[in-house]
């Protein structure tokens, strides 16, 4: 089908992951760099990262947060303090080893995360129950030296904001943990129109050196998976390491309870592979860097461009407005702005000038819709949470025919590939059984979600008895 409008993009169900590609280096998001895994995030890729970090950061000043910034480098005796932290990392840090051509009395690794920089700096600010809470947030790029690689899915350098805060009590730092977790979940839902599956990871699956960890999960166009954002609740086993301790109103000594929480540039690969189509990118309208594209027609006419320009202004003040008056066809306009995924195409000619009316394209239907230039605004505005609800409901309409139950092995086996997806199956706790199903079917477990069902009473894999259910998958 997509080869008679973008002869380059592969089409989704010949190969999704050649799809995936043509669609984020033909749409201008990204270009390879000369490092594996690493990435150039052009300026439409980067507008859009500007959008969604935009949303995420209003939310994280309203939920009290303040943001900082930490040193890249992390002594290694620094993130040897916490035992598991150090071991989860270890695999996939890049170390720095010379400073020019001298070698450093001790080496460096490249953050991979910020929790001891954030530790070592909380011990020394934090004395008195006065000082707590302390919200923290940073906006950075970190580093892990990841395997297999993928734009924007899993790169080896990526950007992202990771929250650290530190609490009084136990109950402070999970109120802290589930909130952060449902600004990820509002983000993902409200601006990028991606639904989620909101849960704790099995112990197997959690944050190196967390007590607990929340995450977002959301499923691909294939029917595979994707860890959208994560949110973990440490207890005190970093204050422990770190000897973090705060005095309390009767003058004690306590543990402060620490949380941390990531949301990366991961979230446009799954922008890309929820909403995208044959035709290439489909970006929801809040999350739009440019929500509509006008392409005069027959622009040489008089006064064609005077009058597009002037929509551009005028509609500038309702919605993110560009216009195209290149001396292009007005045919590689039209696929060229699909591919990009502008929601809404505008079509100005002689005729509608006349008519007192334009032309407007819904990117996500195709359909084409002629308003009358008195309308034109409130038509618009309208329009485009219509695209947006639309592309939401879409999304979770694909999620619920793409998820199933399982109560035995050969069923979860069955269904995964009949119809990829999420399978719900009921967990006895074992990690041997978790083991079991991902070397039996490659099945991760995916969440422990928060709105339980009782599928069935008995574990899916060695049939004892079970009371959680839990979300499988694949995942990317
Ligand atoms: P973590 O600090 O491990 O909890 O990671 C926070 C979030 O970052 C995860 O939930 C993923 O969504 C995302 N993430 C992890 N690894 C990568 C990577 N290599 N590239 C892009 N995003 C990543
Ligand atoms: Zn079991």
């Amino acid at each position: 089908m997509a080869k008679e409008f973008v002869k380059d993009i592969t089409a989704m169900d010949e190969d999704f992951a050649q799809w995936y590609t043509d669609v984020v280096t033909k749409a201008d998001l990204i270009d390879y760099s000369s490092v594996r895994g690493s990435m150039i995030i052009r300026p439409y890729g980067f507008a859009l990262w500007d959008n969604i970090k935009n949303e995420v950061d209003r939310r994280i000043k309203e939920t009290g947060h303040e943001n900082v910034y930490m040193p890249l480098f992390i002594p290694e005796s620094l993130l040897q303090k916490e035992k598991d932290h150090v071991e989860g990392f270890a695999p996939e840090v890049a170390w720095v080893t010379h400073g020019g051509s001298e070698e450093l009395a001790e080496r460096l690794v490249v953050r991979p995360t910020s929790e001891v920089l954030f530790c070592e700096h909380y011990k020394n600010i934090i004395h008195s129950y006065r000082d707590l809470p302390k919200l923290y947030n940073q906006w950075a790029n970190v580093v892990r030296w990841e395997k297999t690689t993928r734009p924007f899915l899993r790169t080896l350098e990526f950007l992202w904001q990771e929250g650290h805060t530190a609490h009084a009590t136990d109950e402070d730092a999970m109120e802290e943990t589930i909130k952060m977790l449902n600004v990820y979940a509002d983000v993902l839902e409200n601006t990028l129109a991606i639904p989620v599956v909101k849960g704790e990871k099995t112990e197997k699956e959690k944050f190196a050196g967390a007590k607990h960890t929340f995450t977002v999960e959301s499923l691909m166009h294939d029917g595979k998976a994707l860890q959208s954002g994560t949110s973990h609740h440490f207890g005190t086993g970093f204050a422990e390491a770190f000897g973090i301790q705060y005095t309390d109103k009767d003058g004690k000594l306590q543990y402060v309870h620490q949380t941390s929480w990531g949301f990366t540039t991961r979230v446009i690969g799954a922008l890309i592979m929820v909403h995208g189509d044959d035709r290439g990118l489909v970006i929801p309208p809040k999350a739009a860097p440019t929500q509509v594209m006008i392409v005069p027609i027959a622009q040489h006419k008089e006064g064609v461009l005077d009058f597009a320009y002037d929509l551009k202004n005028s509609l500038g003040k309702v919605a993110r407005v560009d216009i195209d008056a290149s001396d292009k066809k007005p045919g590689w306009k039209f696929n060229e702005y699909e591919m990009k995924g502008i929601p809404v195409r505008l079509e100005v000619g002689p005729k509608d000038i006349e008519n007192k009316q334009v032309v407007l394209v819904r990117r996500d239907t195709l359909e084409k819709i002629v308003v009358s230039m008195d309308q034109l605004e409130e038509k618009l505005v309208a329009l485009l949470e219509e695209i947006q609800s639309n592309l939401y409901n879409k999304a979770l309409k694909h999620r619920e025919e793409r998820t199933s139950v399982a109560t035995t092995l050969a069923e979860l086996k069955e269904s995964l590939e009949a119809k990829p997806g999420f399978i719900k199956a009921m967990w006895c706790g074992e990690l041997a059984c978790e083991e079991k199903i991902k070397e039996d079917t490659s099945a991760t477990s995916r969440c422990i979600p928060f709105e339980q069902e009782k599928v069935s009473d008995k574990c899916v894999c060695c049939g004892k008895d079970a009371d959680q259910m839990v979300y499988w998958a694949k995942a990317y």
